[in-house]
């Protein structure tokens, strides 16, 4: 426990929460800096998002029209994943998960280009940092295709965990076993986005089929004591994105979010950014804002943080 960070909350201050280690092990790396940082950059000025998107295709139109346009191609995307480790060392996150798309591995020429971007990102702008990279595939993605490639990707020993994001209504996610198979092989943590759009049954499913350690979102699953009991009995870890959720209607407001839920089920929590480029909420702020809209007391908001920051989040 930290009385410092439990009294930084209560005082309602930003500066102060900034000082804490935290970790963030939810976020999208071409996503992952703030808005600031790339206006600076760009030389422009970037509009705030709106309060609520009607959808995710609502939100990636007002991405690409409002902050992408300035940040894209080769120079554009390093710039936001170099944003991503600034952001990380400016708010104190010593341990920071971040998915990249082999899409993105191939813009920068392959893994060994890949690898070396990353590490000098990493040692120049979060040397305090430990560093998971994740690789993501779409859940519309045809998996015999990602399997053939997969191997090479982890022959390089570099990907910490693996992960399935979009469209969850994409294909059935029993689809991805494959997938699965082979990065437990390699020993990879198993997470996916499920339980964002979907249910509670859905979150158990994949966690099941795809032997998954962590779940991204899994928020669902608060709509059934069964699924959440049994959660919470196998201790697997839901990486909640606050801001995110609200963001996307998924939660009408921070007050009724269903985080307090879960952590009173007994499940490990964590609190993470998702897209902190379009969401322009740092992990500092999702915590205050989960504190001052009195979902959870300021005790159990630190037992959150320090969970995140435990042993088994380091591998
Ligand atoms: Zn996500």
């Amino acid at each position: 426990m930290s009385n410092e960070f439990v009294a930084a909350l209560q005082n309602r201050s930003l500066d102060e929460l900034i000082l804490f280690h935290k970790s963030d092990l939810h976020s999208h790396a071409g996503r992952s800096g703030k808005v600031d940082y790339i206006a600076k950059w760009a030389n422009v000025n970037i509009d705030k998002p709106p309060n609520k998107f009607d959808s995710i295709s609502h939100m990636q139109t007002w991405y690409n029209e409002n902050i992408k346009k300035h940040c894209s191609g080769f120079t554009g995307q390093l710039k936001r994943w170099e944003a991503g480790f600034v952001q990380a060392s400016m708010d104190n996150i010593t341990v920071l998960s971040m998915s990249f798309s082999n899409s993105e591995i191939n813009f920068v020429g392959g893994m060994e280009s890949f690898i070396n971007i990353l590490k000098s990102y990493n040692e120049t702008f979060a040397p305090k940092t430990l560093f998971l990279p994740e690789l993501t595939f779409d859940r519309a993605c045809n998996v015999n295709n990602e399997c053939g490639k997969l191997e090479e990707i982890l022959s390089y020993n570099y990907f910490k965990s693996i992960d399935v994001c979009c469209d969850e209504f994409a294909q059935p996610i029993k689809n991805f076993i494959p997938l699965y198979k082979k990065a437990k092989e390699q020993s990879l943590r198993l997470k996916a986005h499920i339980g964002e759009f979907g249910t509670a049954d859905d979150v158990m499913e994949a966690v099941e089929e795809l032997e998954l350690d962590e779940v991204h979102h899994g928020i669902a699953a608060a709509k059934s004591e069964f699924v959440m009991n049994w959660l919470s009995r196998h201790k697997i870890q839901l990486n909640i994105c606050p801001t995110s959720n609200v963001m996307l209607g998924i939660v009408e407001d921070y007050k009724y979010h269903p985080i307090k839920t879960l952590y009173h089920a007994g499940i490990p929590v964590t609190v993470n950014t998702d897209d902190l480029l379009i969401m322009n909420q740092s992990i500092s702020d999702e915590y205050l804002n989960l504190f001052i809209s009195d979902v959870m007391t300021a005790n159990e908001l630190d037992d959150i943080r320090i969970n995140g920051l435990g042993e088994k989040n380091h591998y």
